[in-house]
């Protein structure tokens, strides 16, 4: 199955955070990691007083299902040191799922398509670069999708 994940830090290294996140996803057997965008630094969603993000999307291949992949997810979250303080607060490391397949889930754990992925330049400007023929939930072409916030590409892959 493939799916989209998003990533982003503004804590601590950022760089090294998304580095080990990586590290830790290639290394789960039932995750293959099929591409990955360039780092964008981008504005704070939410809570704006707090640091600038780095955020990636990445698509991967995986036999886990939605539940056990978020759950891999949130084990690599708390592995980095995430601590859960305030909700959008700052974090060493967010990992959402954007997509999973065609699935429409909505349990009390996971909703996918993540409910705002279409409102998030930072999740749509990583998106569109390695996913420019993606349609949308909404029906609507990745490439004309704008979403709200500053980002912007940094020099690093
Ligand atoms: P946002 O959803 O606005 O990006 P957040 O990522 O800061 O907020 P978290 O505190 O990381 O929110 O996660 C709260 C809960 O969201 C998680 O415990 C998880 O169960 C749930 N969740 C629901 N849908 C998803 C999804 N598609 N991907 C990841 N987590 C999800
Ligand atoms: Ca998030
Ligand atoms: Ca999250």
């Amino acid at each position: 199955m493939r799916a989209y994940l998003s990533m982003g830090t503004n804590k601590g290294d950022r760089n090294d955070n998304l580095e080990k996140t990586l590290r830790y996803l290639d290394s789960v057997p039932e995750i293959d990691i099929i591409s990955i965008s360039s780092i964008y630094e981008t504005e704070p969603w939410g809570m704006i007083e707090q640091q600038l993000f780095l955020n990636i999307v990445i698509l991967i291949d995986t036999v886990l299902d939605p539940e056990s992949l978020l759950h891999a997810c949130q084990q690599i979250e708390n592995r980095i040191g995430r601590q859960r303080l305030v909700h959008w607060g700052p974090r060493e490391i967010d990992i959402d799922i954007l997509l999973y397949d065609n699935l429409t889930i909505q349990t009390e754990n996971l909703t996918i398509p993540h409910p705002f992925m279409e409102k998030r330049e930072f999740v749509l400007a990583p998106l569109r670069e390695i996913a420019p023929e993606l349609i949308l939930p909404s029906g609507r072409s990745v490439i004309a999708t704008k979403g709200e916030g500053k980002v912007k590409k940094t020099l690093f892959k």
